[in-house]
């Protein structure tokens, strides 16, 4: 254990009395929308934020595979409490990779004990309104740095977020990414939206009305693509893949509970937990760079497992499990994200060839 009580690797036991407390704690997500503030306290204390940042800024720098065994634990816990966090992460690593150092410096120690929380809102660059014609957040140069004019259609958090790391495009095609402060005047955030599940992850759009944004915030670009390089990197990685196999994980393990009681149950079960133990498999195989087949593969199998293991522990809990509170119903309505998530095109194509008994 070192000196702030931190958890120091996914095998540390610690981490499993986190998950444990976390798991608890998911049940109210039923019936509140509460933004899940206990538990990402109990994250912050126990080092979780730290996982992803390099040691100068008073980080862990966990390795990849180590960080997909700490996301499984958690997302088999609690899968909203896991998701704020990559959304979370997502925002301090580019901010790490950027070439800002007074940003990084500014932002990055507060941001990984948790004293601050920043979020993510990319999506209208990579896989949402990509089919209109103009951008729906403008960026502008001026003499002090840039005006964002439009909104992001989708950031979890914004309402408890202190900053936000925002993709837009100029004029002329290219792109930037940038850290806007949440009390900049011009920046609002309505209530969030009501969603099938993980309401409390408070995820809806942010208006940004003539934002003046000083040059000192800026992440990357502006470039084409900016998406594609340096800051803009690790879309379409292993995290969704890994939250998919952790919420597959918790069904499976009320699937195995409930076999313990119910033979009928044996022969479903042992399938399901092979196909678990091969794709889990392949996940570390891969965030160790060894993969065995690519990440696109990884995350169509991912959300077939999450989509039918969900429904088989709903089945296993009968109408009991259809009742509100019951956690089986709660993961069925969780595993339905996973056809929406940041899904690139070949991987929507394979779920909708899925759903319709097609070949892919
Ligand atoms: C709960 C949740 C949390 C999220 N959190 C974040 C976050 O923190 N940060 C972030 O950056 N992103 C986030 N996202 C965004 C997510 O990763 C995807 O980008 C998003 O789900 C894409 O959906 P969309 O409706 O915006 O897609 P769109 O492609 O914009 O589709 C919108 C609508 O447009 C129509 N349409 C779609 N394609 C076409 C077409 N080719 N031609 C004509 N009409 C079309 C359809 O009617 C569709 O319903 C989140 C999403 C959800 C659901």
């Amino acid at each position: 254990m070192n000196s702030k009580n931190w958890i120091e690797s996914p095998d540390d036991p610690a981490l499993d009395q986190l998950c444990e407390k976390i798991s608890e704690m998911a049940n109210k997500f039923e019936t509140e929308d509460t933004w899940p503030q206990q538990q990402l306290s109990e994250c912050g204390k126990a080092g979780v934020f730290s996982w992803f940042l390099p040691n100068q800024y008073g980080g862990q720098q966990w390795s990849d595979a180590d960080v997909v065994r700490g996301y499984l634990k958690l997302s088999a816990a609690c899968l909203t409490t896991t998701f704020v966090i990559t959304q979370r992460t997502g925002a301090c690593r580019r901010i790490a990779l950027s070439e800002n150092e007074a940003t990084k410096t500014e932002l990055l120690t507060d941001l990984c004990s948790g004293k601050t929380f920043s979020t993510v809102g990319i999506s209208h660059l990579t896989t949402s309104r990509r089919h209109l014609k103009k951008p729906v957040l403008r960026a502008e140069k001026t003499d002090t740095g840039y005006r964002l004019d439009g909104f992001s259609p989708w950031i979890t958090g914004a309402t408890a977020a202190d900053s936000l790391v925002i993709g837009a495009t100029l004029d002329d095609g290219r792109e930037i990414l940038i850290t806007v402060p949440c009390d900049l005047p011009g920046v609002s955030i309505p209530d969030a939206a009501q969603l099938v599940g993980l309401s409390a992850s408070q995820t809806g759009r942010v208006d940004f009305d003539q934002v003046e944004v000083d040059e000192k915030w800026l992440l990357a670009g502006p470039v084409k693509n900016v998406m594609h390089g340096g800051s803009g990197a690790r879309t379409g990685g292993l995290e969704t893949s890994t939250l998919a196999i952790g919420l597959s994980t918790a069904a499976l393990n009320f699937l195995n509970a409930e076999r313990e009681k119910r033979d009928d149950l044996a022969i479903v079960s042992a399938h399901f937990d092979e196909e678990l133990m091969a794709v889990t498999e392949d996940l570390l195989a891969a965030s160790s760079g060894q993969a065995s087949c690519s990440n696109e593969q990884l995350r169509i199998r991912a959300n077939s497992l999450v989509l039918r293991s969900t429904q088989a522990a709903l089945t296993a809990a009968k109408g009991t499990g259809y009742v509100q509170g019951h956690p089986t119903g709660r993961w069925c309505r969780e595993a339905l994200f996973f056809l929406v998530w940041s899904c690139p095109q070949p991987v929507l194509n394979a779920n909708l060839c899925e759903l319709a008994g097609i070949e892919a």
